[in-house]
């Protein structure tokens, strides 16, 4: 080998704030808070705040590799630690406030974490998993002064540690393999998993995020996540957003309608993503007010399936473009985008919008992926065969935290547990959660179509589709509606609904009416149905 003869700069996740402070210091940061009234910073200002988190994080004990833990909503002051953890060379391990206690125990426990961050909001959580804490010494409130309160924990003050500290750090020189962030995946089977993202995986995520074929940035995008800082990353927004100049709006924990209109259009955001549950609310909002949505441009969906209806009322309605996302948080977490093409627009609007609409997404530049059937033979691209769907790339998990193997095969591809097809344009379908499809007498059901169909009758909120054991059939379809609140809605009319929509024998044996359970990342609770209605058909 001849070596290439340019510089080996490792690519490290503080350079994406040290570049944004530098070629877009005056571009702003703004951020609700618990308790406290929205906060406007600038990067040239994060990056300040992060310094001073780098020092006050050194005085706290934390060295290289260490573990520092975050229960916190979409603030600045996360947004901060997302900088100064990985940019001392420790670890950053966001966890999901909205898992059960023994699981943010666990997750705690498992990442022996030292110190632990939380917004004021978990002070009640925090207080009553502390004892069973085995690792966490150090309890930080992420609070101003004013709003702030030690609990039990004798927790200290944010803003108090970082007024102690002054401007200016050295960050370290650090290898681009190293850890940066531990996220750990909600295990809604067996304990979660945890993913440790390396610096160099999260860069490279974070500029091909911004591409054409994904997210399309410039330096004119308003972005708001709406997706968790805590649940993988919020797709990575706190990283591609600086990378690429874009003013960053951070709702903290409020994502209703009303409060995500007042920041759309009081902040001109552009852009913003979150899963489908945010956008039912949020045009449920647009059409009680009459508003509209400023200007908002494009809106990221993914987590589950986007409602076809969903997307086309955005685009009719709102003049927005919907963009589904596919991901894992074992992806880090982007696998798809579903962006145009021309050889999709040669075939018209029509045509177009229903394959990006439909379809999970298009291959993108740094996860490949592939269809594989019962024996691992690759499926071809014609948007019909499915099978198991394998990726493999930079940002794409080789080994579970503390796991004692690689969960890849010997090429490196992960099995991520759903079922897919791919099509001769790029596109990739997901048509079930592997332990969620429905066999039926032999034949494959796709839950997730049934529920894109149901979704869109009148009077339906959300629509959950489950297989349930059937003495003939061996499982049928079963539909859980969740109707809009008023909405007066009968079995015969959701079927009379679906009946010219869908072919005969995907026709839901039952449809039953109630609450439709979500997972703490906000997918539809699938086991949780089938536990509670499973036995409905087996005195047909
Ligand atoms: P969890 O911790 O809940 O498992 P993940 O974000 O890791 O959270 O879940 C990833 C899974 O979510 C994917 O494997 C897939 O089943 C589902 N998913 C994500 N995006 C979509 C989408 N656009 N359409 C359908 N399913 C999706």
């Amino acid at each position: 080998m001849i070596p290439g003869l340019m510089q080996q700069t490792p690519l490290q996740v503080i350079d994406i704030l040290k570049f944004a402070a530098r070629a877009h210091g005056g571009v702003e940061v703004v951020s609700r808070l618990v308790d406290e009234p929205i906060v406007r910073s600038t990067y040239a200002g994060e990056l300040r705040r992060t310094e001073r988190a780098a020092k006050a994080l050194q005085r706290l004990g934390v060295r290289a590799g260490d573990r520092v833990a975050t229960l916190a909503w979409n603030t600045l002051r996360h947004f901060e630690l997302f900088y100064a953890v990985p940019g001392l060379g420790a670890i950053l391990n966001t966890v999901n406030p909205r898992l059960f206690d023994e699981q943010i125990t666990y997750i705690l426990n498992h990442a022996e974490a030292g110190v632990l961050f939380f917004d004021k909001s978990f002070l009640a959580l925090v207080e009553r998993l502390a004892p069973k804490l085995e690792t966490v010494k150090t309890f930080v409130m992420l609070s101003d002064e004013s709003a702030h309160e030690p609990g039990a924990v004798g927790a200290q003050c944010y803003e108090r540690l970082l007024a102690q500290e002054s401007d200016g750090f050295v960050w370290p020189t650090l290898d681009e393999n190293a850890g940066a962030m531990l996220c750990y995946t909600s295990g809604t089977t067996g304990e979660p998993k945890g993913v440790l993202y390396s610096h160099r995986g999260i860069v490279l995520h974070a500029i091909a995020s911004g591409l054409n074929s994904a997210f399309g940035f410039d330096a004119f995008d308003v972005v708001m996540p709406c997706s968790s800082l805590f649940h993988a990353s919020a797709w990575g927004l706190p990283f591609a957003a600086p990378i690429n100049g874009c003013k960053l709006v951070l709702p903290c924990e409020k994502m209703d309608g009303a409060h995500l209109q007042e920041l759309i259009l009081n902040e001109g955001v552009t852009f913003t993503g979150g899963v489908p549950t945010i956008w039912t609310m949020y045009l449920a909002h647009l059409e009680q007010t009459g508003g509209n949505a400023g200007k908002l441009k494009r809106v990221v969906i993914g987590g589950s399936a986007v409602p076809r209806a969903m997307a086309e009322t955005f685009k009719r309605k709102y003049g927005v473009q919907v963009l589904q996302i596919w991901g894992m948080t074992e992806t880090a977490p982007l696998g798809v985008i579903a962006t145009p093409t021309p050889a999709l627009a040669a075939l018209g609007e029509d045509k177009l919008d229903e394959a990006i609409w439909t379809r999970q997404g298009r291959l993108q530049f740094g996860i490949e992926l592939k269809v594989v059937d019962e024996n691992g033979a690759e499926a071809p691209h014609d948007g019909e065969t499915s099978g198991a769907l394998m990726v493999r790339g930079p940002w794409t998990i080789q080994r579970y935290f503390r796991g004692e193997r690689d969960v890849v095969d010997a090429d490196g591809w992960f099995d991520t547990g759903d079922i897919a097809t791919i099509d001769q344009f790029g596109f990739m379908r997901i048509t079930d959660r592997k332990k969620d499809v429905i066999k039926s007498g032999g034949e494959w059901i796709s839950s997730i179509d049934l529920e894109n169909v149901a979704v869109a009758c009148p009077g339906v909120k959300i629509a959950a589709v489950v297989g349930v054991p059937h003495p003939k059939w061996e499982e049928r379809p079963i539909m859980l509606i969740e109707a809009h609140e008023g909405a007066e809605l009968s079995e015969q009319q959701v079927l009379a609904y679906l009946a010219p929509r869908i072919v005969k024998w995907w026709t839901p044996d039952r449809v039953l009416f109630g609450l439709v359970p979500l997972t703490a990342t906000g997918k539809i609770n699938k086991k949780a149905i089938r536990d509670a209605y499973g036995q409905v058909l087996m005195g047909a």
